[in-house]
């Protein structure tokens, strides 16, 4: 088996990459940020315009959101490594293209392997359906544990799809009780 690559050298990869044309636009990756020998490994989409200008995943109002429901699960953020399926912001905040999602997703594979958590928490369609290698679609699967190879994966919601819409927000909170609960079985 291939041994892991240690995170420092994954970043400062990812730091010289053109493997996809958003480089171009960003101002600065974001790599990933938190425990790197954490049980929960929380994926999300792509960078947002305040992720791409601090450099750090998850840090305006959809960030807020994602501690608030960390701390349901019984987790702060220190516990646990962040991360997307794109390390570079896409123009506008648009969807991921499938060629940016196969340019970029050998870093967060080898985050993965690096990091080895028990759990990876999925947010939203794109890191859901990259993960689990699925076409179902987050509303059919959020609070149910999947199994992909040796991980347990949980989807739920993205916290900033949630920010506006009442019903997904209670399902995220639903989500992340359940998640505090595998964690203590
Ligand atoms: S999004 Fe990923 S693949 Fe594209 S340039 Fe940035 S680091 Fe490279």
């Amino acid at each position: 088996m291939k041994g892991q690559i240690p995170l420092e050298e994954l970043q400062a990869q990812a730091q010289q990459c053109r493997a996809c044309p958003l480089w171009e636009g960003r101002t600065n990756l974001v790599f990933g940020v938190g425990n790197p020998h954490a049980r929960v490994l929380i994926v999300g989409e792509a960078p947002g315009k305040n992720e791409d200008e601090q450099g750090e995943p998850f840090v305006g109002a959809a960030g807020k959101n994602l501690n608030a429901l960390l701390e349901l699960a019984g987790l702060v953020r220190e516990d646990v490594y962040i991360a997307n399926v794109l390390k570079c912001r896409p123009p506008g905040n648009r969807d991921p293209q499938p060629l940016e999602i196969e340019a970029c997703t050998p870093f967060l594979r080898e985050q993965t392997r690096t990091i080895s958590p028990d759990f990876i928490v999925t947010l939203g369609n794109f890191a859901t359906k990259f993960i689990l290698k699925t076409d179902r679609g987050i509303t059919g699967l959020h609070g149910r544990l999947q199994q992909a190879g040796r991980f347990k994966v949980f989807p739920v919601y993205h916290p900033a799809a949630a920010i506006y819409d009442r019903s997904k927000q209670a399902a995220l909170e639903e989500d992340f009780r359940t998640l505090g609960k595998l964690l203590g079985a």
